[in-house]
């Protein structure tokens, strides 16, 4: 049996963004639409998307790993530590990509540590609307017994 533990995501929130190559042009496009909220957050991401966000909003980006050199498994690995508020995941619903079961373990570890997910821009517009993106909100987390 696991128990859950109180977390408390504070009003800076951590943002991890990632979107794969068929993706990248809808994810710049909503960074650049929401540039001046995202600078009050802390945004990170995979090697190039975050290459690229940098380059058209001039928002700072700590970039991990490109996500097929293993970026994913980087952001999932933050997300279990804790350090992740909200993922931002562009995934490609119609092309195959070499590392798949990173994209798994990195959805299945986001709905684990009870994060916000966005797939797409839709759900991306909703999780920036709401008033928790800018307020403390406590999340329940697995505790570390299991
Ligand atoms: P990238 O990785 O930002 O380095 O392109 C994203 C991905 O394909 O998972």
């Amino acid at each position: 049996m696991s128990t859950e533990v109180p977390l408390v995501s504070k009003k800076h929130k951590v943002i991890a963004l990632v979107a794969h190559d068929n993706m990248k042009d809808e994810l710049l496009e909503w960074t650049d639409t929401h540039k001046d909220e995202l600078r009050n957050h802390t945004l990170i991401g995979t090697g190039t998307t975050g290459r690229l966000v940098n380059d058209r909003t001039g928002l700072e980006v700590e970039r991990l790993r490109s996500g097929p050199l293993g970026g994913d498994q980087q952001i999932g690995a933050r997300i279990s530590e804790g350090d992740v508020d909200v993922l931002l995941f562009f995934w490609d619903p119609l092309e195959p990509q070499p590392h798949d079961p990173d994209i798994k373990a990195l959805l299945r570890i986001a709905v684990v540590w009870n994060i916000p997910v966005a797939c797409n821009r839709a759900t991306a517009d909703f999780i920036m609307s709401s008033p928790l993106i800018n307020d403390e909100f406590v999340r329940y987390v697995p505790s570390h017994e299991r």
